[in-house]
């Protein structure tokens, strides 16, 4: 069987391995199929590293296999997808633990869900006035109230939103000055500049806003991201959702991706630790569950969240901008929770819920699925930690806002919570783009490096949009690209 392997080439033994599926997921463990690709470097200047198995690395193994071009997927943790990460709660309900939403110009999400046969549902949201709850479920600005305060600020908002980005959805910068004007001023000191007295309670309302959306406060974000965000007007705004959760994806791609070899084309539990240029290459030194192990690349896509790149040794050192260096130093994730508790046992009908809410420095939000009804919470910046308390506090507390009959109440605290900042290889939730670093760091990693052969993706590295699934989805998909042109050359 062993001096069989040697004589043919890895793409026709590949072909052959198709047929005959069942006998290789047996060899895969086996010591000459090991040495067989060991030894094989005859693809050593086409294959390619991709480090990371988050959305932006799935996307650039998919859009490699697609091309044809040889590659590994290298993942520190046990599971893929990064910050997509869905339970599915009983029915088709998912809750999603971190990103949720996609909207309607995100064609590369639409795309990709077509493309492996999944479904999405659309929910109707009004993201610039939404009211304001205290505990007690006493409304203490409502949106009437929210619009008469605000009303001159939110034209001049929109305004400069539409002298900025125009009211295409291409969100190109049509004025250059305005946009760095608006950039370094954080949004916190743009209400105060543009807004005479502004009454406190908005002032908090938009506080909740971005810790929720970005994990930043008002005072550590730069006017331009705030603004990017908003609804071009004061309609109603489309959110999708993934049916039955992002996990269902990065599942289906991760099958697509993984091929027929377990544990060889993607590597779970292989943590990149160094990352040195070589005279026709990179050293990557990874640490898996067996230990150290060097590998040798030509090419390489870092698909590892922003904050993390420092932690990989070496990359400080490499040939790459100083612009590229400070940014990796600097940047760090906000900080970001989630938690849903089960309310029903059954769906709860004909409940008047906002789609989504605000409470203290909180996000609700209402789930009714087929079987069971849930209540999510969403929470950014400093106060992320949810506690059983908490739970029961909040729970109670929309029991009471909604006059929810008593009788109905699921009996068992069921709950799901996610924190980010304890996600060792992530370490937070969303890029934050503090004043005056929203346009410099937006080309910043569109660009490669050595000679094309080092590529930068993530959902910091696609200058249209950051922030995003679609944005980490694109900067993988262009991060393969960059290669396959490049790889097309060599023969
Ligand atoms: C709570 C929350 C809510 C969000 N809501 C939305 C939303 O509604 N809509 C939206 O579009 N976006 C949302 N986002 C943002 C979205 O989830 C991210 O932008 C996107 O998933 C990032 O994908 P990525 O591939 O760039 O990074 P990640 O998903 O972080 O993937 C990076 C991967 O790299 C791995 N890794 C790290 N270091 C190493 C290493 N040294 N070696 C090997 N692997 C390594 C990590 O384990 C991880 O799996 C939300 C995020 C959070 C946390």
């Amino acid at each position: 069987m062993k001096k069989k392997l040697q004589n043919l080439n890895r793409r026709d033994f590949l072909k052959k391995s198709t047929q005959t599926t069942a006998a290789l997921l047996s060899l895969s463990g086996c010591t000459g199929l090991n040495s067989y690709f060991k030894a094989d470097r005859t693809e050593f200047d086409k294959e390619v590293f991709i480090i990371g198995a988050g959305a932006a690395g799935l996307m650039a193994a998919h859009t490699l296999k697609k091309n044809r071009i040889p590659f590994r997927l290298f993942e520190a943790s046990s599971r893929p997808g990064g910050r997509l990460y869905s339970v599915q709660a009983d029915d088709s309900t998912a809750l999603e633990l971190g990103a949720e939403f996609f909207e309607a110009h995100q064609k590369i999400v639409f795309e990709l869900l077509k493309e492996f046969q999944i479904d999405w549902t659309e929910q109707l949201v009004d993201l610039t006035v939404r009211p304001l709850w205290q505990s007690s479920a006493q409304e203490i600005l409502s949106e009437i109230e929210y619009q008469k305060l605000s009303q001159a600020f939110i034209n001049r908002f929109l305004s400069d939103r539409i002298k900025i980005f125009g009211s295409s959805e291409n969100y190109q910068v049509l004025s250059p000055a305005l946009a760095k004007e608006l950039d370094n001023l954080s949004f916190h000191d743009y209400l105060q500049t543009h807004w005479i007295n502004p009454d406190d309670r908005v002032l908090r309302y938009w506080d909740v806003q971005n810790r929720t959306q970005f994990s930043s406060d008002s005072k550590s974000i730069s006017t331009l991201q705030v603004l990017w965000h908003q609804p071009k007007d004061q309609k109603l705004k489309s959110l999708f959702r993934v049916q039955g959760g992002w996990s269902q994806l990065v599942r289906r791609m991760y099958e697509r991706v993984a091929g027929v070899i377990p544990n060889h084309l993607v590597k779970m539990n292989w943590s990149l630790q160094s990352l040195n240029a070589t005279r026709d290459g990179f050293r990557c030194l990874f640490k898996n569950p067996e230990g150290i192990q060097t590998l040798y690349a030509k090419n390489i896509i870092l698909a590892t969240p922003m904050n993390q790149l420092k932690k990989i040794s070496g990359v400080m050192s490499l040939e790459i901008s100083q612009s590229k260096k400070d940014r990796i130093q600097s940047a760090r994730l906000g900080e970001s929770s989630k938690a849903f508790a089960l309310i029903h046992n059954q769906p709860v009908q004909n409940l008047q819920v906002p789609a989504l809410w605000y409470q203290d420095q909180t996000q609700y939000q209402f789930l009714k699925g087929e079987n069971r009804s849930w209540l999510g919470g969403l929470r950014g910046g400093e106060l992320t930690q949810w506690s059983l308390p908490d739970m029961e506090n909040w729970k109670a507390s929309f029991i009471d806002r909604f006059n929810l009959d008593q009788t109905m109440v699921a009996k068992s605290l069921d709950y799901h919570v996610m924190n980010w900042k304890d996600q060792i290889h992530i370490q937070g939730a969303r890029s934050q783009w503090e004043p005056g670093s929203w346009l410099s760091g937006s080309m910043l990693f569109d660009s490669s490096d050595y000679g094309g052969r080092l590529q930068w993706a993530g959902e910091y590295a696609y200058s249209n949009e950051k922030g995003t699934v679609s944005s980490a989805l694109e900067s993988g998909k262009k991060a393969a690209e960059g290669l396959i042109g490049l790889l097309d050359k060599v023969v």
